[in-house]
Formats: structure tokens, C-alpha cells, sequence
């Protein structure tokens, strides 16, 4: 059994909190937050009695096997830096840094102290879209040469995450940044990034409208757009919808993961929804699946010594597009080459 320790009882350590309890060979037993009413409100839900109000003091010691970093941007180097010093691997939420050069110092201060690193970006983890990833795999629909990938709604986010809406960044920060984690998963590296934002709620500080082409160096160009300013007839939060065209044919991922895919004159339908009635209630069952299973790999990966999928180290690469984004559309959307930076 590999014991944890968990930072940030907030909003998401809920559902991070649920899967290590449900996880075969890890679990948490210490939490900290600074806040003492959700520390003790956490404590209670999760049975967990060792707590503390100081990250310090609790990796001193209670000297866990791995700690999870469930707290907002603003904390993550102190707190990541901290378990390196104590030798404790780390999984932690994104944003992993709010700068490209803030994450590059702490993967190189995890590397160094020889402590594993791996960022929580769970959107890849979906079982959706590891069904997306199966037809590719297995070539269905031939080599691709377009796609899209769409998250867009009215769902008020700011109710449980008040801070969304207090940031000059936000939809790309926050979301997009899952988005174009996908489409590096399905279709690797992105040579160049063009964007537009815009903020369309007057309440909000950032931009709550984004929209990006990525040319991908192996000749895929991706339009990823988000928005939490779309009020639909049907609101899909939280699902992400994805459209693929390849030379042999197409792939369809639509509302309520219907998952189409049309070859060679033939068209095949699926549904690649989480269960419901193990990982519910809806619309949540999606997003507690991939928590479950992201933990999972981090467990697996530290006890086999193999370096995470979405490791410090490559997550440096998403953050590469969420620059890319913001400076393009800074530049009026003239393309950046997200490897320049
Ligand atoms: P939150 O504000 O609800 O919770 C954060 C908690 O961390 C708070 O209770 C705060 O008191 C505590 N905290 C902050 N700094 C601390 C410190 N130094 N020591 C101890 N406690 C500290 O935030 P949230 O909405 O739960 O978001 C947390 C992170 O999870 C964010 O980075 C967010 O982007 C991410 N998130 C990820 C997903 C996903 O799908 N992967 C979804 C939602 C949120």
C-alpha cells in the first residue's frame, strides 16, 4: 500500500479524494489546507484524521510515499518545490505553473532531487477519448489530415470555482489547456499555433471565448475552440466533441459520446460512455473515470519506475500552446511557433 499525502481540499480534491479511495494500492492519510472549515469538512467526508494546516510540517512528518498537489496555480512551485527538497513524488493539478520558465525550473528541481513528477491532466485519461485514440491507432480511418476539437457551453463554472472568473486568463488557462493536451495525445507535436479570444460575459476578468489552429508536425491541422459563453438548447458539459477526417474516412465524436465512424463506405456507431451507475452522478461520471484512472497510472508508474504520460517533463509542452495561445492572440492571431518559446 502506498500512503499519501493530499494539499488543497478544495472544489476538484473532492473527486481526486473519491478515486484514491476507491484505488486498490494507495490512498491518502494525511490532508492539509490552509482553510480550516474545508480541512475538517474534508477530513470528515473522507475519514481521514491526520491533518494539518502546514504542507511543511505534514511532508516532515508524516514522510508519505507520494504527495497530490490538488491546490490552485499560484501554490504549485513553493509546494512542488518543497517535495522535491523532501525526496516525495508528485502529482499535481494544472495549470502545473502559471509561466513556461516557472515549469521548466521545477521539472529540472524534480530531476535533479530524483523525484518523479507528473502533472494531473486528466482530460486525456477520458474514456471517450481513448476510444478516439483506438480508431487511430488502428488506422479505421486512414491517415488524418484534419480535426476539431469543441468544448463549448453555459455552464456556470464560477459558482464552484469563484477564482475562474477573477484571472486576466482564463478559458485557456483553464480549459483549453485540456483541449490542446488532446491534441498533442492524438496527433503529437504542434509546429504552429494561431488564436483568437474574447470575453463575451462583462463579469468575468479574462477571456471566456477562444479559438485556435494548430498545424502538427506530422501534418494534421487541428481547430480547437472553447467557449463558456454558449448557451445551447442542449447544454454537453463537460464533453468534449471531436471530429476527425482521414484519407480512408471519418470519426464523429457527438453528444452523449456516440462515437461515428465512417470507412471505406461503411459507418459504424458507438457508445463510448464512462458507466454511469459505477462513476455517476452525470454529467460527473466522465470527469471521476479519468480521475480514477490518471491516479492509477501515477500509482502504477511509481511502482514500475516508469516516467507518467503526462510527466513534468511533457507537460512542459501543453504549456508550450497555452503560451503560443495567448501570444497569438495577443499578436492579433499571427501564428507562433510554440517551440520558440
Ligand atoms: P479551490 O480553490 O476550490 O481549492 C484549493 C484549495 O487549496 C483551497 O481550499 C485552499 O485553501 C487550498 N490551498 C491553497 N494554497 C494552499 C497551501 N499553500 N497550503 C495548503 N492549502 C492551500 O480550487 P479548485 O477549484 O479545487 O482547483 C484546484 C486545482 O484543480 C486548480 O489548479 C484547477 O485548475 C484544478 N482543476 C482541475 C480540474 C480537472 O478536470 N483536472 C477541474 C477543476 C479544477
Amino acid at each position: 500500500m502506498l500512503n499519501g499525502a493530499l494539499i488543497g481540499c478544495g472544489f476538484f480534491a473532492q473527486n481526486q479524494l473519491r478515486a484514491w479511495a476507491e484505488a486498490g494500492d494507495a490512498g491518502i492519510v494525511a490532508l492539509c489546507d490552509r482553510d480550516a472549515a474545508r480541512l475538517a469538512a474534508t477530513a470528515a467526508r473522507f475519514g481521514i484524521a491526520r491533518t494539518y494546516d502546514d504542507a511543511a510540517e505534514m511532508l516532515a512528518r508524516e514522510r508519505p510515499d507520494f504527495v497530490d498537489i490538488a491546490t490552485t496555480v499560484a501554490s504549485h512551485v513553493p509546494l512542488v518545490t518543497l517535495a522535491a527538497r523532501a525526496g516525495v513524488p508528485v502529482i499535481c493539478q494544472k495549470p502545473f505553473t502559471e509561466t513556461l520558465a516557472e515549469a521548466a525550473e521545477l521539472v529540472e528541481t524534480c530531476r535533479r532531487a530524483g523525484v518523479k513528477l507528473m502533472v494531473h491532466e486528466n482530460f486525456r485519461w477520458q474514456a471517450p477519448i481513448r476510444a478516439v485514440r483506438r480508431v487511430l491507432d488502428e488506422g479505421e480511418i486512414g491517415q488524418p489530415f484534419w480535426a476539431r476539437i469543441a468544448f463549448r457551453s453555459a455552464y456556470d463554472v464560477y459558482a464552484g470555482q469563484p477564482y475562474l472568473a477573477e484571472g486576466s486568463r482564463f478559458i485557456i488557462q483553464d480549459l483549453g489547456i485540456h483541449l490542446l493536451d488532446v491534441a498533442r495525445f492524438l496527433f503529437g507535436e504542434v509546429t504552429t499555433l494561431a488564436a483568437r479570444t474574447q470575453r463575451v460575459n462583462p463579469r468575468i476578468a479574462g477571456e471566456d471565448v477562444a479559438t485556435m489552429m494548430l498545424g502538427h508536425a506530422a501534418g494534421v491541422t487541428t481547430v480547437v475552440d472553447c467557449s463558456y459563453a454558449s448557451a445551447q438548447e442542449r447544454e454537453l458539459f463537460p464533453q468534449s466533441l471531436i471530429e476527425i477526417d482521414g484519407a480512408r474516412g471519418t470519426l464523429r465524436l457527438g453528444a452523449d459520446y456516440e462515437l461515428v465512424v465512417h470507412a471505406d463506405g461503411a459507418t459504424r456507431r458507438e457508445t463510448v460512455a464512462p458507466d454511469e451507475a459505477r462513476w455517476g452522478p452525470a454529467p460527473w461520471h466522465g470527469i471521476q473515470h479519468s480521475v480514477f484512472d490518471i491516479q492509477e497510472h501515477f500509482i502504477a508508474c511509481l511502482r514500475g519506475g516508469r516516467e507518467p504520460e503526462t510527466s513534468g517533463a511533457d507537460n512542459l509542452r501543453t504549456l508550450a500552446l497555452v503560451e503560443a495561445a495567448y501570444l497569438s492572440a495577443q499578436r492579433g492571431g499571427a501564428p507562433v511557433d510554440p517551440a520558440a518559446l
